[in-house]
């Protein structure tokens, strides 16, 4: 078997730089081209397309619309636990934070699992804290197997495990997995994670590579937003993006971008990044690689969830608790446990999936090809687009 040639990723300066560089004239050249490489990428990020926001939102909306049609996925995280021996910066589950920490055990899991799939979910993303001796790969298999055949598909956002354990999981019925890299900024990477095995950024830029090698239909990348430039950041998930790409063509990607949230700890933002430029990033991605899924979760505020809906986002998640066992009530029930940051729209599954329709979209719980491929026989609209391509 051929080795896949290792991601040479530039020093975050000289990305930096290449925005730096880019004009008035290439940034919309970049917008008036049918496909869009790293280069026009960069164009799009730079300061010299500031102006055209709005019609990047256009172009945004159509191609998402071509390829995604009217549908938007709908999942939840279900926290498993938050304990960590990482001690990120900017995180509530950061070790050095004293707060009320909780497992769930395997029933427990079972049981929050049973509320989200009782509500409606198909979509589930299995989060927890990095500590392998709290929550491991002999845990999340064995949930798997209790879970199969519930979910339309079962994600994880876990610490980062080996290419071996990737494999176990597939077969378990794990279909996906998220790794953010937080930050491709080096520098600020080693400051913002003092300790723990975390601190390590090759082996978590080398994490969505392994999931992929071992199988996995999906694999997710992010940045946390707030830590460093946005638009070096942008650079850098295109880049990791299209190396995925030409290395894992069968598999599913998707970006994230989280911004940073109030949590224990109270870390403040280093740069922060505004909505505007949070929608710069996603129309950006958006047209460089028109095929990726694209996440807005509950991170942000209601009214800026609902104006995004179909600019570009294909994936939102919905009623989200960000404590083990919150939906079951655990916290309200005075144990409370801390919860990993401060959720932004707290509307529940039912509310989400009402506003986007009300925008004429479908919110899509279960499988979207059924309904995709009827939005895609039925819709006008949509078949000129296809015709006109
Ligand atoms: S970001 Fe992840 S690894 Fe870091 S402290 Fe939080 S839960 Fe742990």
């Amino acid at each position: 078997m051929l080795e896949t040639p290792p991601l040479m990723l530039p020093e975050f300066s000289v990305l930096q730089a290449r925005l730096a560089l880019c004009s008035r004239e290439e940034a919309e050249a970049a917008l008036a081209r049918p496909q869009r490489t790293l280069s026009d990428l960069a164009a799009l990020l730079s300061p010299a397309a500031d102006h055209l926001l709005g019609e990047m939102a256009a172009a945004s909306a159509r191609i998402t619309r071509q390829r995604f049609g009217r549908v938007i996925q709908l999942y939840a995280p279900l926290y498993l636990s938050s304990y960590c021996s990482n001690r990120c910066l900017y995180c509530g589950f950061s070790a050095d934070n004293e707060i009320p920490r909780r497992a769930l055990s395997l029933a427990e899991a079972e049981a929050e699992a049973a509320i989200l799939e009782q509500r409606g979910f198909a979509h589930l993303l299995l989060v927890s804290g990095e500590a392998p001796a709290k929550m491991d790969v002999d845990f999340l298999a064995a949930l798997a197997a209790r879970l199969r055949g519930r979910f339309a598909s079962v994600s994880i956002e876990v610490q980062p495990l080996a290419t071996a354990e990737y494999a176990r999981l597939f077969a378990a019925g794990i279909t996906g997995v998220a790794v953010y890299q937080e930050t491709y900024d080096r520098e600020i990477y080693a400051t913002l994670h003092p300790a723990g095995l975390k601190r390590d950024f090759a082996r978590r830029l080398d994490t969505p590579a392994r999931a992929a090698t071992a199988g996995m239909r999906e694999v997710g990348i992010g940045a946390l937003l707030g830590l460093s430039d946005w638009r070096a950041e942008g650079l850098a998930l295109g880049l990791h993006l299209a190396w995925l790409r030409k290395n894992f063509w069968r598999t599913g990607l998707t970006v994230s971008f989280p911004r940073l949230r109030p949590a224990p700890g109270q870390f403040k933002p280093l740069q922060p990044v505004g909505e505007a430029e949070l929608s710069r990033l996603l129309f950006a991605l958006r047209l460089f690689d028109p095929d990726v899924g694209l996440v807005l979760s509950t991170r942000e505020e209601e009214r800026y969830r609902n104006g995004m809906v179909g600019l570009g986002p294909t994936r939102y998640s919905a009623g989200s608790c960000t404590v083990p066992g919150g939906y079951g009530g655990y916290d309200e029930a005075g144990g409370a446990a801390g919860e990993q940051f401060a959720v932004g729209d707290l509307r529940s599954l039912d509310e989400v999936a009402a506003m986007i329709r009300q925008r004429g979209f479908d919110p899509v719980r279960k499988d979207w090809d059924p309904v995709f491929q009827e939005i895609a026989t039925t819709d006008k609209e949509l078949k000129e687009d296809f015709a006109h391509g």
